[in-house]
């Protein structure tokens, strides 16, 4: 049966421990690498003196990393606003992310959050108001030209589904032990999630270019490969998951048709592949396309290629991955294989990092509508 993620999949809610809210640290780094675009993109709205500043946050989850784009926004208005003295516009930030996601735990956040703003900005305070949209990104979710900004941080490579192609018997054998495309791979089968994401992301840009204001922009950023040569790094950071898999299916713990099953819906475009798909389905200008390099240990901040602490390193990784496949894996396996799954993930990955340090390739995107730069072009 082909898995529909928008029924399934959610990152782990809660506060405890091994929740999303708690792990969280490597996404953080993307909205960190955000924050100049979105503050350009916040003063350039502001500029039109509008009345209401309206951003969504897609694929928000139920972490910290929301809030502190939303700091982000408020702080960049305050300050535009004060240095011109101009009255500011009331902010209205919508939470969207699959209906599974951990909704409770974002508002309690947000308003421990609206409190602490309130308290810190005292007289300056100026309140802003939180809304959740549930659904996915794939479809619509907004009315017709209502959102000013849209921001989506580390969430456009999960897929809408496993590629349908992939129960076909022909990937019997890849299916036996891999979850995500692998060495062995045939170009078939990555072809397969390409086409995938070709259809996910070119829904995605058609819904967000009916539900932008015009002026208003998207910033994007999402998990990519640079190499046209290579799979990119996600093939180990996957295969090392489906090897803790197949030993234990060897060891008699997880059923082997079980992992056959069992995919991820997830693919790490090149850029190219995202530049065509933009200009394939047309609504959108590519204002700026950059990429950076992240550990895949949050918590390791040198730049050298060896990894110190391989141990530390392997149980830090297997920590926040779990936090993003463990109600996945254990909706499709049960939850008790969880703490052995990820122990036996944890060591695969610290022996992994003996070949040197293993990194993701990030991509920002800015976007903008097309008719608008067209229409600037126009005037000159
Ligand atoms: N932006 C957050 C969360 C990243 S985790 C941060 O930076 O910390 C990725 C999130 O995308 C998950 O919460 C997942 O549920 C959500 N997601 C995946 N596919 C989605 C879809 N089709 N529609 C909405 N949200 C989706």
């Amino acid at each position: 049966m082909t898995m529909i993620v928008e029924q399934v999949f959610s990152m782990m809610g809660g506060s405890g421990e091994n929740s999303y809210a708690k792990n969280s640290r490597l996404q953080e780094k993307a909205v960190i690498m955000t924050k100049p675009l979105v503050e350009e993109a916040v003063r350039e709205i502001c500029k039109t003196l509008p009345e209401k500043l309206v951003v969504a946050d897609l694929g928000c989850s139920s972490g910290p990393n929301t809030l502190l784009l939303l700091s982000q926004i408020i702080n960049t208005v305050d300050e535009y606003c004060c240095s011109l003295s101009r009255q500011k516009p009331e902010i209205q930030f919508y939470l969207n992310d699959l209906p599974d996601n951990d909704f409770n735990t974002m508002f309690q956040l947000s308003v421990q959050y609206q409190k602490k703003f309130r308290e810190e900005k005292g007289d300056k305070y100026e309140p802003f108001y939180v809304v959740g949209s549930p659904g996915s990104f794939y479809k619509r979710l907004f009315p017709s030209k209502s959102v000013q900004l849209f921001h989506s941080s580390y969430s456009l490579m999960w897929l809408s589904q496993v590629p349908k192609g992939l129960k076909d018997e022909a990937f019997d054998h890849f299916n036996r032990t891999a979850i995500y495309i692998n060495n062995e791979s045939s170009s078939i089968l990555s072809h397969l999630y390409l086409e995938q994401f070709k259809t996910d992301f070119s829904d995605f840009l058609k819904s967000r270019s009916k539900e932008l204001i015009s002026g208003g922009s998207m910033i994007l950023s999402f998990l990519g490969r640079s190499d046209i040569q290579s799979s990119g790094e996600l093939i180990y950071l996957w295969g090392l998951l489906a090897e803790a898999l197949s030993a234990m299916v060897s060891e008699g713990l997880v059923e082997e048709d079980k992992l056959k099953d069992f995919n991820l819906p997830i693919y790490a475009p090149l850029m190219e592949e995202v530049r065509s798909i933009i200009t394939m389905e047309g609504s959108f200008h590519l204002k700026q396309a950059q990429s950076f390099e992240s550990n895949w240990d949050p918590f390791d901040e040198s730049y050298e290629n060896f990894v110190e602490d391989k141990s530390s390193s392997g149980r830090n990784v297997a920590k926040y991955i779990r936090a993003v496949v463990g109600p996945l894996a254990a909706s499709h396996f049960g939850d008790d294989i969880l703490e052995d799954l990820f122990s036996r993930y944890a060591k695969n990955v610290s022996r992994h990092m003996y070949n040197g340090k293993p990194k993701y390739t990030v991509f920002i995107l800015v976007l903008k509508l097309k008719g608008e730069v067209q229409a600037h072009r126009g005037c000159k």
